[in-house]
């Protein structure tokens, strides 16, 4: 039997997909067990393999870019679990920041969506000051218990801000404290995690110095552009990109030192988002080359001498931070940091590098599924009967917390690799 002729389409848009990547995909399916949202809704589209198909089947015009399509590429977390599973080597974080900067060009949102997304995501969170000024009401509405009237999403929303928290005012150059002086780092402050994790910065500055290192924070640098990146506004990520490049390559420093995983993963491919502009590529390339997570350079730095072994009395767990593990694939480095104080105290977590829900601004545009991936995390945490828990990026760090108030937990403390090592180092 002849197959079914094909029924014409209008042609595709523009291809906004590099053809190579998008047909690197070969169905394979192995990619399937390891995505957070196919393991929750068990649907194709949910899955990698079927939002590349959707990816493009868009491109092709064989799908019109409509509420459906959008709704699987929107529950995406793009963690990137998916890469990490590929045998093809599918750059399945590419396709998808290709494919949502397609949409938000070519998409009519509803109101709601674009004033959170092109509003509070893309013009308050990349901004300290503008982050610190929108803080003040949500703080207020905690303390007075005016959040209990608000709408749900606006609850959920204001349940992910910890009850304490502070920005770090900054030194322009720490210097090294430890015996010998090894050389100097420059340090990425962030927006969101300087605004909210104060107190981890100035770890993470106080680890650097006892390591040895003159730690220099530019005080004009901005946001990475990760969250631009993730949201579908690629110029306006790689315009971040370029102010970053221009403020640290004027410093003569070993690496750049980040400590918040989402931004590191985005920090080191400033290359690739920069690959098709001359003036930039190679400086991108350049930039690029020298960011190093903070476990990754405290890993090799001898740091590790320096920590004090702590008898815990209850177990100590670590969750992979999506964008350390997947995209950069860091994972034996912070283990092997809290294993030197924790010792036999370190259990395992199941699922450790299955998303914990937080996924950038994720809990905040899909905060049904974000819920969801939160509970799973928090039952997987109360089975380890640790006490405490160890990461390294403030978005999981306030999606746990958040799960865990949730459930009712109050004997857990979530907390930064950096916080961690800070309280157990000897000097
Ligand atoms: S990035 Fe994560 S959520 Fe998205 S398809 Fe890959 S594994 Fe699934
Ligand atoms: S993305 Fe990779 S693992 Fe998943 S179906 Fe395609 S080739 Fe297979």
């Amino acid at each position: 039997m002849n197959p079914p002729a094909r029924t014409p389409t209008a042609p595709g848009p523009a291809p906004f997909l590099d053809s190579k990547e998008s047909l690197a995909c070969i169905h394979c399916g192995l990619c399937l067990s390891s995505c957070p949202t196919y393991l929750e809704t068990g649907n194709e589209n949910d899955s990698p393999r079927g939002r590349i198909y959707l990816m493009r089947a868009i491109q092709d015009g064989r799908m019109p870019l409509a509420e459906t399509a959008v709704h699987h590429i929107d529950l995406c977390l793009g963690c990137r679990a998916c890469e990490t599973a590929c045998p093809s080597g599918v750059k399945y974080g590419n396709l998808l920041e290709a494919t949502r900067d397609h949409i938000e060009g070519h998409y009519q949102r509803p109101l709601a969506q674009r004033l959170l997304r092109q509003g509070a995501i893309e013009q308050i969170f990349p901004f300290g000051e503008r982050m610190e000024l929108a803080l003040l009401p949500a703080r207020l509405a905690q303390a007075t218990g005016l959040a209990r009237f608000l709408p749900k999403f606006a609850r959920d929303s204001l349940a992910l801000i910890p009850e304490k928290f502070s920005s770090a005012r900054w030194l322009e150059v720490s210097p090294a404290t430890g015996g010998t002086r090894r050389g100097a780092v420059a340090f990425v402050r962030g927006c969101v995690m300087n605004v909210m994790f104060g107190p981890t910065h100035l770890a993470t500055v106080r680890l650097l110095n006892r390591a040895g290192y003159d730690v220099v924070t530019p005080p004009d640098q901005g946001c990475c552009g990760a969250l631009y990146a993730h949201g579908g506004n690629l110029a306006a990520a790689r315009e971040s990109a370029r102010k970053n490049i221009a403020v640290f390559e004027e410093r003569e420093v070993e690496a750049i030192i980040i400590n918040a995983a989402g931004c590191g993963s985005t920090l080191k491919e400033y290359g690739h988002l920069l690959a098709g502009d001359p003036l930039w590529a190679a400086r991108a390339q350049r930039f690029s080359a020298k960011v190093r997570d903070l476990s990754e350079w405290l890993a090799t730095s001898g740091l590790a001498t320096h920590l004090a072994p702590t008898q815990f009395a209850s177990p100590v767990t670590f969750h992979d931070a999506c964008h350390l593990a997947h995209p950069q694939k860091i994972t034996q480095q912070p283990r092997a940091l809290v294993k030197a104080v924790a010792g036999s105290r370190f259990v395992e977590l199941p699922e450790a590098e299955i998303c914990c829900g937080s996924a950038g601004s994720y809990n905040l545009t899909e905060p049904e599924m974000a819920g969801r991936l939160g509970s799973r995390k928090t039952g997987n945490i109360l089975q380890t009967g640790a006490k405490t828990v160890v990461t390294t990026n403030p978005g999981c760090i306030l999606q746990m917390q958040a799960g865990l108030r949730e459930a009712g937990v109050k004997d857990v403390e979530v907390l930064h690799l950096a916080d961690f090592l800070d309280r157990h180092c000897h000097y």
